[in-house]
């Protein structure tokens, strides 16, 4: 080998050196890259569920969140998963819930797809017999934020801080409104009301307040004589002030209360359909405490 031929053969192994490297380290980059924009698939049950996770989801890039249920549908007692439901959560990492037997079709998802994980935001609350309206109650969905944020850390812990975060910032505003509650929740205990809607049970439960008797109206159906004869009676017995209706459903039961009775009727939001804006919660629970607040005069 000549002089020339190895100072050439120098210069190839340099470059390619350099080629290695440059190459080498873009590839790393991109990976990087991609593994930070990485998609995230969340899918939540209902209107709820969305709103929670949309608070504690704020700045995790490539984040998909989605909603099995539309956001009008409501309370999913009776729903039926359709095929795009199935489909929809076989693309999901996790699969955010309220539990307490609202989403009766848990058991078929998770037969069918034993390896999603589904975060329960209801695992350890103290709920009222066969009523999971658990987001009813301040105090509760504090807790269910919590539960949820934990299950959402341990399913993409590389983002464990920002979940932690979030529910930190959005606690503070719940916790708020639970204040707001307790300040004047004293002088609505003790008293008898009647209930157009078993949700607010949870409502009665928070204020110390008596539930004389509940019909639950929480979809269009036929209300018989009979149940017209008996709201009527519980209120002349236990001379109860106040009703809690609902105003989709309640309202034709609420006119009827009005005309032919003492007791007042009042309509609080069920916080079960909206738009996607996510303090649609604490506004509307900001709302449902003013119609406490107002009663409690
Ligand atoms: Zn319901």
């Amino acid at each position: 080998m000549n002089r020339k031929m190895h100072k050439s053969c120098f210069v190839a192994i340099l470059l390619s050196a350099i080629a290695i490297v440059a190459f080498g380290s873009t590839f790393f980059y991109w990976n990087r890259q991609n593994r930070t924009e990485e998609e995230f698939t969340i899918v939540t049950s209902f209107y709820p569920m969305y709103i929670a996770a949309e608070n504690l989801t704020e700045g995790r890039e490539g984040l998909v969140l989605k909603s099995l249920s539309e956001p009008q549908t409501g309370c999913l007692h009776d729903y039926q998963l359709t095929a795009a439901d199935m489909k929809l959560l076989s693309t999901a990492d996790v699969f955010v819930v309220n539990g307490g037997g609202i989403e009766e079709f848990l058991t078929d998802v998770a037969a069918q797809y034993p390896d999603l994980v589904i975060v329960d935001a209801s695992q350890g609350l103290e709920l009222l017999e066969d009523n999971g309206h658990a987001w009813m109650s301040v105090a509760l969905h504090r807790q269910q934020l919590n539960n949820i944020a934990r299950g959402l850390a341990e399913a993409d812990p590389e983002y464990a801080d920002l979940y932690r975060e979030n529910y930190g910032i959005y606690d503070e505003k719940l916790k708020d409104l639970e204040q707001e509650q307790q300040e004047f929740a004293g002088d609505l205990a003790g008293e008898q009301i009647i209930l157009f809607h078993e949700a607010y049970a949870y409502v009665a439960r928070d204020y110390g307040m008596e539930v004389v008797y509940v019909m639950d109206l929480d979809e269009e159906r036929q209300v018989s004589a009979g149940e017209v004869a008996d709201v009527l009676r519980a209120i002349a017995e236990d001379d109860v002030k106040i009703v809690l209706a609902e105003e989709q459903y309640g309202k034709e039961m609420g006119d009827m209360v009005t005309r032919e009775s003492d007791a007042k009727v009042y309509y609080l939001d069920t916080l079960v359909r909206g738009d996607y804006d996510k303090d649609s919660y604490l506004e509307r629970m900001e709302a449902n405490i003013s119609i406490m607040r107002g009663l409690a005069k």
